[in-house]
């Protein structure tokens, strides 16, 4: 079946409507304006100088993190919704997938920006995001026989996350899992701070047929299956949380090369923002978000340009409207239609990607650690506001923290040096040093990107000290 013919048919199922694209954003953009004003007293007092109808999308002005932070319960559409109690939620971390105030899934992230956010969402939005994946996502990689393999293999999904805190990721799919009931264990969540042969050990007994995490496990894992520890057949390799690099790509594709790798562009904002497709760009779901990539003046940059940064309209969830919001990112619109024939907007997203960071061993060799998996230890420390972990020698770390006000940074301190080391030496790695920095995380001055953690360059410094 030719893509187009395909993408025709699937595309009645998976926006919910008949309307061609440019008329359905306008009707679920004007609903949602309206839903906002109404509902957010944060929306009606941004928006009030504007016309009481017929406001276009580049009417509205553009919103922050720090902006719908700060005025959380104002910001909601839903009057129960209150910063003090979503605090208390998420402080309970057995509630990890459980509904806030019975309706509402709570996601947190530090997010791009490093600016900590919670994101609400109705059961609405999370049944679109779910739709879009397996309608348009899945359906679209895997053959009917395809399909009828996986069954036949029990259909084994695994999901390798950061978990343990209220992550969108973790969140999301403990809540699927549930929602399966008896077939609950067709699908499970691996902690990525599991050590690497630990992880391999139970892959290979639970045989997935989908694996869902980050480029760098699947670049790992990758190593692993062709150094032969691994022998795992999974039909698709789903990839987001960072950005999927050329290198990481032909690895993992050449050690499986039965298995559709996608790359899938996600966040705390909207869930499933884009999926790959067969030419490697990614289609934004713009029946249900809009992406405009903008300048660093908000002003709108062409296609074929890169964007300094990207404002997202979710038309999906309505208890937090999220409007021209600035999601820090920068992509670059393909300007002629995609060969594989999906007329969704075709991108790119630069700079997200984070490198593996190697440690020396307590036996041989070197211990490989996921950035992201040396991020969650921090990051589920209490009181911990903001941070920036940077390996600044083979053996040495030092970590850049803020603290939430009223908690004191030692104490804070001591935990998180505590998790660090308890993490090295459960992977296997020699005593790594951990240090306090005086200073505050900061971005690159130079990029103006934020990096949670990052590899400092010594091998200048080591010379010169020599
Ligand atoms: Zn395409």
């Amino acid at each position: 079946m030719q893509p187009q013919k395909a993408f025709r048919m699937e595309w009645k199922k998976s926006t919910g409507s008949e309307l061609p694209l440019a008329k359905l954003q306008q009707q679920r953009l004007d609903r949602m304006i309206a839903c906002a004003r109404s509902h957010s007293p944060f929306y009606r007092q941004l928006y009030q100088h504007l016309p009481v109808s017929g406001v276009a999308l580049h009417d509205l002005p553009p919103t922050t993190k720090t902006q719908l932070m700060e005025a959380f319960d104002a910001w909601a559409t839903d009057p129960a919704v209150s910063r003090a109690s979503v605090d208390a939620f998420i402080r309970d971390k057995r509630l990890v997938g459980q509904r806030y105030l019975g309706k509402y899934s709570v996601w947190t992230t530090s997010g791009t920006t490093g600016e900590p956010g919670i994101f609400l969402q109705d059961a609405a939005a999370q049944r679109i995001y779910n739709r879009l994946l397996i309608l348009r996502g899945f359906r679209s990689w895997l053959t009917w026989g395809d399909l009828a393999a996986m069954l036949q293999r029990g259909f084994h999904c695994a999901m390798i996350l950061a978990v343990g805190d209220h992550y969108a990721g973790a969140a999301n799919w403990a809540r699927v899992q549930r929602s399966l009931g008896p077939f609950a264990d067709r699908l499970r969540i691996f902690p990525i701070l599991e050590p690497l042969p630990a992880l391999v050990a139970r892959l290979s007994v639970f045989r997935p047929v989908i694996i869902i995490s980050y480029p760098s496990v699947l670049a790992l894992l990758a190593g692993e299956q062709s150094a032969g520890r691994l022998n795992i057949q999974p039909f698709v390799l789903c990839s987001l949380g960072e950005g999927l690099d050329e290198p990481a790509r032909q690895k993992i594709e050449s050690a499986f090369p039965k298995s559709h790798l996608v790359d899938i562009y996600a966040a705390s904002e909207f869930l499933c923002i884009g999926f790959e497709c067969s030419q490697h760009w990614l289609h934004a779901n713009s029946d249900w978000v809009l992406l405009e990539p903008v300048g660093a003046d908000h002003q709108p940059v062409p296609a074929g340009q890169p964007s300094a940064n990207v404002l997202l309209t979710n038309l999906a969830n309505r208890v937090q409207p999220i409007l021209r919001y600035s999601l820090g990112d920068s992509v670059t619109f393909k300007p002629e239609p995609c060969p594989c024939g999906n007329p969704l907007p075709a991108f790119r997203v630069a700079g997200r990607t984070d490198e593996t960071m190697i440690f020396p061993a307590r036996t041989a060799g070197n211990v490989a650690v996921l950035p992201m998996a040396i991020a969650s230890v921090v990051e589920q420390v209490p009181g911990v506001l903001r941070y920036q972990i940077i390996q600044t020698a083979p053996d040495q770390l030092k970590v850049r923290l803020e603290v939430e006000s009223g908690v004191e940074r030692e104490a804070v301190w001591d935990v998180t040096a505590a998790g660090l080391q308890a993490f090295f030496a459960n992977q296997g790695a020699v005593t790594i040093g951990v240090a306090l920095a005086g200073e505050a995380p900061q971005a690159n001055p130079v990029s103006g990107k934020f990096r949670h953690v990052y590899k400092e360059r010594w091998d200048a410094e080591e010379s010169s000290v020599a």
